[in-house]
């Protein structure tokens, strides 16, 4: 295939190369196509996870790069699974993640009547008839991938008797699989696709939008493509479990007058390690209670990933990154953390937190005293400005910020060592205090006056830089960290992913210790707790009950893979 030269710019902008645009291109060069028309179409049956992501970046993406447009269709066909619930969420979501959708959303269901003719249609042609067998008939008959089906005895009823079939099949005269409108096509198809596939069975079920309207529907084969051709798709993007529904596909539109001949290309769907990607498992884990709905921070959907504190533009960082192939491949985890912390370390605010806490006295700052100190929001956006921190004789740090006895390489507090606390002074610890057990309960120190703002007064230097809170302001905070859902990485390939679960995949911390400039962030703020990693608003705070997130530790595992690969 040819690589045309995009520049690096291109790359960063639409993502890597691949087969896809290249198609496109090449549909677009030969004038086979003058506009490119994608779709977006989730059935609207559960929530938008990441592998959505990927879907909606390649089209809207597509689209966009060539001018071209990009709708939301919600493949609205099976009334049995669908539900307003999952509309809505859908659309929420797209919002929340598209910089390219237009807000219009379309519905298969917005076609029945057209597609019901084109029925009509096929039966006048000899192509569709009206079969009695039953699913489970109809299976046996179908035969196996080493043999060929059989023919239904009513394949061969007349044109008349097939309109009048199907003409009370829409009136309502049968019961819910009594009867199929089938496609004639060829029993001994090595495809078992086309051994007459069902385009119509009889569903009475009120749907979300046609209501009571049909009690026949057509199948996900039959709405698809017709419905891609009504709307002038040109490039119909889907994942290769669709490779061997592609023969029907074209199949249909060569059999039907439509008004365009869209052309369905299939790519990889995404699969991410220690995550499960398919919405009936997603389902599974709701009502299991094994997470606590479907915008549990854990979990992979949109808004999870959202409450998680993931950034749109990461994920959409994401989902370009990760390119477009025709084979199967699982992208690590890894990397959508990486992309995370790449759009956060520009836009999250700088704030102290300290959650397994420790006092510590310094007992050469004056009684009753404080101060104002100046802290940095965020050292990477100037417009962030700074706040003023309060500083005085108690503070708080971390627990693992200290030890008694250190090793070698602990460059933190430990007896007789000096460190800098960020933003503040550098202090000495001189005694530690313990309980009856033997368990440090507190630590004594001493300060330097001298280096106010954390800048040695002498030229002498200190290892380790503390974070830390002041003990008479801090507030208290529910923070929830969370680690993988599973603990191993397919978990898809295990026999039965519930066993697979992670039991230590959340902990909540009760009472950790915030600097007071994090009570007024609202829900949703992206915020970095210095040296420990990013958080977010969650939507359960108050005032005064502040509840975090934690969205991904500073700590960049990504980046230790890419230099381990070279
Ligand atoms: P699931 O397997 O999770 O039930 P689905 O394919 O049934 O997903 P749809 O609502 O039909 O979900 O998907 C809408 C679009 O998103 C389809 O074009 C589908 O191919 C695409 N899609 C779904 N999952 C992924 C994925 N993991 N990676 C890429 N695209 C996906
Ligand atoms: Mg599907």
């Amino acid at each position: 295939m040819t690589q045309t030269n995009r520049s690096a710019e291109d790359i960063k902008r639409d993502g890597p190369d691949h087969f896809i645009r290249e198609i496109i291109k090449g549909d677009l060069a030969s004038g086979r196509e003058s506009k490119v028309v994608t779709r977006f179409p989730p059935e609207p049956n559960g929530y938008l996870h990441i592998g959505h992501a990927k879907s909606i970046s390649l089209n809207f993406g597509m689209a966009d790069e060539f001018d071209g447009h990009c709708n939301l269709r919600l493949d609205d066909t099976n009334p049995v699974k669908e539900d307003d619930e999952y509309i809505e969420a859908i659309q929420e979501d797209l919002r929340w993640l598209s910089t390219e959708w237009d807000g219009n959303t379309l519905h298969a269901s917005d076609y029945f009547e057209q597609l019901y003719a084109w029925a009509e249609h096929l039966i006048e042609a000899g192509d569709a008839y009206v079969d009695d067998l039953n699913a489970e008939q109809i299976r046996e008959y179908r035969g196996t991938l080493t043999e060929p089906g059989r023919n239904s005895p009513h394949r061969d009823r007349s044109v008349e008797e097939n309109l009048d079939l199907f003409a009370r099949m829409r009136a309502g005269e049968f019961p819910d699989g009594a009867k199929t409108l089938r496609a004639k096509i060829d029993m001994a198809s090595g495809n078992i696709n086309m051994r007459d596939p069902v385009i119509y069975r009889v569903l009475h079920a009120n749907h979300p939008r046609t209501g009571d309207t049909w009690c026949i529907y057509p199948t996900y084969d039959f709405a698809h493509g017709q419905s891609d051709a009504i709307e002038g798709v040109t490039h119909s993007l889907c994942t290769l479990e669709f490779a061997d529904h592609r023969p029907l596909y074209d199949w249909l539109i060569e059999h039907l007058p439509t008004p365009s001949v869209p052309k369905q290309t299939e790519f990889a769907r995404l699969n991410l390690t220690y995550t499960i990607l398919s919405k009936r498992k997603l389902m599974q884990l709701v009502n299991e209670g094994v997470v606590e709905g479907w915008d549990d921070p854990r979990m992979p959907t949109i808004r999870g990933l959202r409450r998680r504190g993931i950034p749109a533009e990461a994920l959409r960082d994401f989902a370009r990154g990760i390119g477009v192939a025709r084979a199967d491949s699982a992208v690590e985890y890894g990397y959508l953390e990486f992309c995370t912390r790449e759009v956060l370390n520009k836009i999250s605010l700088r704030r102290m937190a300290v959650l397994n806490p420790i006092k510590v006295v310094i007992e050469n700052y004056p009684e009753g005293e404080s101060e104002l100190l100046d802290a940095v929001n965020n050292p990477e956006d100037e417009t962030a400005g700074m706040r003023q921190v309060e500083f005085s004789r108690e503070i708080y740090i971390e627990r693992d910020d200290f030890m008694e006895d250190p090793p070698k390489k602990f460059f933190r507090l430990s007896p007789g060592r000096e460190v800098r606390l960020r933003y503040a002074y550098f202090i000495t610890c001189t005694d530690v205090i313990k309980d009856a057990n033997g368990e440090v309960v507190e630590l004594r120190c001493s300060y330097d006056p001298a280096s106010r703002g954390g800048e040695s007064p002498d030229g002498r230097k200190v290892r380790g830089t503390l974070h830390w809170v002041d003990a008479a302001r801090a507030l208290s905070a529910e923070v929830r960290r969370y680690g993988h859902l599973f603990n191993v990485e397919d978990p898809a390939g295990e026999e039965d992913f519930l066993t697979a679960i992670n039991p230590d995949s959340k902990t909540v911390i009760a009472d950790g210790k915030i600097e007071p400039a994090l009570a007024s962030d609202p829900p949703g703020a992206y915020v970095q707790f210095e040296r420990l990693g990013y958080f977010c608003v969650d939507r359960d705070s108050t005032p005064d009950r502040p509840v975090f997130n934690e969205t991904v530790a500073l700590r960049d595992t990504w980046k230790k893979i890419q230099k381990a690969q070279g």
